[in-house]
Formats: C-alpha cells, structure tokens, sequence
C-alpha cells in the first residue's frame, strides 16, 4: 500500500461528538425512533436524550455519518447544531446505545439549570487562548479527577470528583474565594460547562467564561494548534485519549500507576471483578500483565 492508499484507508470513517439543549416533546418515543434510525443506518456509538435536548457519540463510515448529519439536520429541532468530526480507521464503539435520561449531564442541583437561559460566557478557542495567559485568571477543569491526570491546560486547578454530579458541592467548599475573579472552565466536547458556568453564576460568581466546542474543537483551531494543552484528551469511547497539542509543546502529564514513570495509556484492570482504569508503561504493563495490583493478579491466578 502507497501512503496515499494508506491516507485514504484510515479516512473511511469519522467519528460524530456533539449536543444541543433544546426541549424535546417527548423523549421516550424520540429515542424509539432514533435507536431505530441509528441500527438501520449502522452507526454505533452512546446518545443520551432527554427532555433537555441530546448529547451523542457515535462512529460508522464516512457515508453512514455524512448521512448522520444530513438526516438530523433535516430536523428543526437540530437544524443548527454544531459536530465535532475526527478521522478513525475503524468503529470507536462496538454497539449503539440510544438512551432516555433525566437530565444529559447528571449534576442535580436543587433548581433546574437551562443552559438556554443562564450559562457562561462562550469563549472561541483563540480568545480562550488569549485569555489563558492573562494574570489574575482562575482556569478550573470542569471534569473528572482522572480525565485531568492524563492531560489539561496548564495551571488548571484540579477539581478532586470523581463523577461530574459531585461538581456543586465541591465548587461550594474549594472556590468561593475566586467569585471576584475571571474564571475559565474547559471539557472534552462543552456540555459539563453548559451546566458548570449556569451553575456558578447563580452561585455568585461574576465572570465567568467556557471554552466553545471544549478541548476537542481546541484541538482543531488551526491557529492555536492545542497550545498551552499539556498530555491527551481522555475521551469516552475506544480511543480512550486523543492528541490536541499539535505543537513541538507536546508533552506526556500521565504518571504510571505502578511506577510513576510518565506515561498516557489508560487500562482496565485485568481483573474483571476489579476493572480499575488506570494509567500504565508499557514496562509495567508486562511485568503486572495488565493487572491493577498484585492482589487483583493473584485473585485471578490463584483461579
Ligand atoms: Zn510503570
Ligand atoms: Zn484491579
């Protein structure tokens, strides 16, 4: 194979990320119908919907996804809504799931928040990049403890959650001495900090500013080029990270789980009572033959 056959190989499929909150009549025969479309187009993928509007992901061939695109656009309710498109040689999921859900992003807060009515400011990737390096600016990662350790903007304070619902209250406890302040808030695709900024407006705080499109559209914009990103984006689907500094700033943030050495590759514990995802070289990786702990290895050995 010529590189040019081998260019035109890995494009044969896309990958979709993408959401909109917009109310949907009613949800629970919307996703009959979608989970329906979607086997018979042959896409997979995870698409939640909700009253609130959809939140999806899901790969198939480019055909099958330009079709994917072209059919929801053809639906007023979606007719404007942004995709995120990233090249794959192959399906990202290995079945489609279409799901009805309360909420898109499960945070619950006491009052409903409607990112239509109250949400941050929306920040293109180069003024989010121009805004980055301002003094006097708090950037807080709006997602999960381990999306961050394997990659995120610099200086970017670290929010200690382990799911997205645990937000409100630790915003409450660790940030209310930065209510004066500038604050940015980033996520893979831009839904958590819909909710997030919403959120932390009507917690008082009174500049606050999300990245449009999150760290996946970042990492496109041609003339920031991932910039000031540092590691991978962790993503939900079997890619697990995905490269955004495209720059010679590159650099691995991921330490080892076992021996603290730099790496960016996530694993599931070979357990699978146990499944633990963490970070792994490819040294230990051979030496815990993909094991978590040695408790986990001797569970499974021992039979
Ligand atoms: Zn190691
Ligand atoms: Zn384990």
């Amino acid at each position: 194979m010529n590189e040019q056959q081998q260019d035109n190989q890995q494009q044969t499929y896309q990958i979709l990320l993408y959401y909109k909150f917009v109310q949907i009549p009613d949800p629970e025969s919307f996703k009959n119908e979608h989970l329906q479309y979607c086997r018979e187009l042959g896409v997979k993928g995870r698409i939640l919907i909700a009253s609130e509007g959809i939140n999806g992901t899901v790969s198939g061939t480019v055909e099958q996804t330009e079709e994917y695109m072209r059919h929801m656009k053809n639906n007023p309710l979606f007719s404007d809504m942004v995709f995120k498109i990233d090249p794959a040689e192959g399906h990202a999921f290995h079945k489609i799931f279409v799901r009805h859900r309360k909420e898109l992003v499960t945070f619950r807060v006491e009052d409903e928040l409607d990112p239509n009515v109250i949400s941050g400011k929306r920040l293109s990737p180069k003024d989010f990049y121009e805004t980055l390096q301002k003094d006097d600016v708090i950037v807080l990662d709006g997602r999960t403890d381990y999306e961050y350790d394997l990659g995120h903007f610099r200086n970017a304070i670290r929010p200690e959650v382990e799911s997205f619902r645990e937000f409100p209250e630790w915003i409450r406890q660790n940030m209310s001495q930065f209510k004066d302040k500038t604050v940015l808030t980033y996520c893979t695709g831009g839904i958590r900090c819909e909710k997030l900024t919403g959120f932390m407006l009507k917690e008082g705080f009174q500049d606050v500013a999300q990245l449009d499109g999150g760290i996946v559209t970042y990492g496109k914009d041609p003339e920031v080029q991932g910039r000031l990103f540092d590691g991978k984006c962790y993503v939900f689907d079997e890619r697990i990270s995905v490269q955004i500094n495209r720059t010679e700033e590159d650099i691995i943030v991921g330490k080892c789980h076992h021996c603290g050495e730099a790496a960016d590759t996530y694993i599931n514990c070979a357990n699978d009572a146990c499944h633990l995802q963490h970070i792994c070289c490819a040294k230990c990786d051979e030496e815990h033959h993909g094991f978590c702990s040695t408790t986990c290895e001797e569970i499974v050995t021992a039979g």
